[in-house]
């Protein structure tokens, strides 16, 4: 993963505030990560190489490794980094894994999904967000990634089956098509709920009897629209 080569419109950050932005990285694993119980290693790994400055306007670099979620373009967010960690740390990914994400965003759980997994395969439905998600991860080297423009209700477009299916939506439930691009064995992680509430980040796992359900955490999400 090359980070400091520069042909794209978005700032980037000098050689001193490069290192601090590492420095602050590396705390925020300690402090955000570790700390609070998530030790996969590949996953606090990860999170440790990736600089999720380059998913912010240049106003909010400075918040980088703030402990909470950030506004990104058209009244989005970026996810809270602990939030991130704990989704990819339940979804448990392999790297032989085909994983579908909803909700590209800013495109930094993607990053972090395609640092981990074989293939991604993620939906957004505003064209801007998936476009500007698209070059950051282009720039970041990371090519394993297939993006679509639609809505990711509808599962992805030439079908399944996924590993592994991450939601960075809120919803009141699976949407089907998930479930059924799921293989059996596989796991879904999204935030379960009604819009505007506080949601139940919640585990499911396609099992030979069916779909079981285990809460993680409460969250809040934006909705999934
Ligand atoms: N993990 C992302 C956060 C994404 S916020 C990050 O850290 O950047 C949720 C995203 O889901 C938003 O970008 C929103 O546009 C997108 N979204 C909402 N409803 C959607 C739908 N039905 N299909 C695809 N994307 C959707």
């Amino acid at each position: 993963m090359s980070t400091h080569d520069n042909h794209n419109s978005d700032a980037r950050p000098g050689p001193d505030r490069l290192g601090t932005l590492r420095r602050l990285r590396h705390d925020m694993v300690r402090e955000q990560i570790i700390a609070r119980g998530i030790t996969n290693a590949r996953v606090v790994r990860a999170m440790a190489r990736l600089p999720r400055e380059l998913f912010l306007s240049e106003a909010l670099m400075n918040q980088a490794y703030s402990d909470g979620a950030l506004p990104s373009m058209d009244g989005q967010t970026i996810s809270q980094p602990y939030i991130v960690a704990l989704m990819t740390d339940r979804l448990n990914l392999e790297a032989s894994h085909r994983v579908l994400e909803i909700g590209t965003g800013t495109g930094y759980q993607t990053a972090l999904l395609a640092m981990l997994a074989k293939k991604v395969c993620t939906i957004e439905c505003h064209a801007g967000l998936a476009a500007q998600a698209r070059s950051r991860l282009e720039r970041l080297n990371l090519k394993n990634v297939e993006y679509h423009v639609g809505d990711g209700a509808l599962g992805w477009p030439n079908g399944g089956p996924f590993d592994r299916i991450i939601v960075s939506a809120a919803t009141e439930r699976p949407a089907a098509p998930w479930l059924s691009q799921l293989r059996a064995g596989g796991i879904l992680v999204a935030p379960i709920g009604r819009a505007g509430d506080i949601q139940t980040l919640t585990l499911f796992r396609r099992g030979g009897f069916g779909v079981t359900s285990y809460p993680i955490i409460q969250c809040r999400f934006v909705p999934l629209v």
